[in-house]
């Protein structure tokens, strides 16, 4: 099996019928890079950076954080990285609170949130990305936008950051894309005007599914709710192609579902090209891509679209992909 997987890692991530969908790889940690490249990933569609305040005491300098992207960028040998800014609060606390007495932290203060009001946060993390540009093909990415205000903020903010590093004659690119994730309902309703304001874009279906549904992705009692698979969630993916295509912006999925080999299927159906999951799941993905033409994948699509819940249209997609295998 080892050797067969090997073999894979050389393929493309191409359909039956020929078209190529970017499997890039979803990563926390630098050293991840390591799989990630092994698996032959297209590059990293989400690094979470948070981790790097997650898994210290100490908080993180710009060099910290110059020395992890620099080390995923080079790592990568090329390929595009997409560094994701900070995403703290809510499911993703560091060791100090960083606002308290929140009564629904998944609807407070956390993600880009929290970085626009903390800019001794924020400014390091930015300074540190465009420092590490000069190493290869970094974008950025910003978490949990909710509202244009928001993301204007966060573009002036990387301006002045660029504005600062070449008055002190600090090596950097500025030309780097710049892109955001499409997570929360809002940014789905908005998504004509926010395109016209990045230049790509990429679904959180963790979020998309807990604000769109109203379920804390991370509540036990209410885990059978929590499924990107459903109907109300599958409009919001469709509206975000249909307005990705019309726009020119390009799209892709990092949420879970990119890695469930059914609900992967009925993404290509729907007319996503680009999807990151994590490393250890590129090969499944890779060999479930293969084993699918395009035309199949928009059957699937578009009878999955009009299945009234979750646990049909996952039966439904489980009983598809027993049939490519
Ligand atoms: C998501 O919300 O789908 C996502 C990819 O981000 P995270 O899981 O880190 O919130
Ligand atoms: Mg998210």
């Amino acid at each position: 099996l080892s050797e067969r997987l090997a073999e894979l890692h050389e393929l493309p991530a191409e359909t039956a019928d020929g078209v190529r969908v970017r499997l890039s790889a979803n990563i926390e940690f630098p050293h991840e890079t390591k799989a990630a490249v092994a698996r032959g990933a297209d590059g990293i569609g989400l690094y979470r950076t948070e981790f790097l305040y997650l898994s210290s005491e100490e908080e993180p300098s710009e060099e910290d954080h110059y020395n992890a992207y620099s080390e995923v960028v080079r790592a990568m040998h090329g390929r595009p990285v997409v560094i994701r800014t900070l995403d703290l609060g809510a499911d993703k606390m560091g060791h100090r609170p960083l606002a308290e007495n929140e009564h629904n932290p998944c609807l407070g203060l956390r993600s880009i949130r929290l970085s626009l009001r903390n800019l001794d946060l924020f400014r390091p993390q930015l300074r540190a990305i465009l420092r590490a540009a000069v190493h290869g093909d970094i974008r950025v990415m910003f978490p949990l936008i909710t509202t244009i205000a928001e993301l204007r903020q966060a573009r002036m903010l990387l301006n002045l950051v660029a504005e600062d590093l070449k008055d002190a004659d600090v090596p950097f690119r500025s030309d780097i894309p710049v892109g955001m994730m499409v997570e929360v309902p809002a940014a789905v309703i908005m998504l004509d005007m926010f395109a016209k304001e990045v230049d790509f874009l990429s679904i959180g279906t963790n979020d998309l599914a807990q604000y769109t549904l109203a379920v804390d992705r991370g509540n036990e009692y209410v885990a059978d709710l929590y499924q990107s698979s459903d109907p109300a969630v599958l409009r919001l993916i469709q509206s975000c192609v249909k307005i990705s295509k019309s726009s020119d912006v390009p799209l892709s999925v990092c949420g879970e579902m990119s890695s469930m080999p059914g609900r992967a299927l009925l993404l290509l159906g729907l007319g996503v090209r680009s999807l990151s999951v994590p490393p250890s799941a590129i090969p499944t993905i890779k060999k479930t891509i293969r084993s699918v033409s395009i035309t199949r994948c928009e059957e699937i699509a578009k009878r999955a679209m009009t299945l009234e819940a979750a646990r049909e249209v996952d039966m439904y997609l489980l009983n598809q992909i027993a049939e490519l295998v």
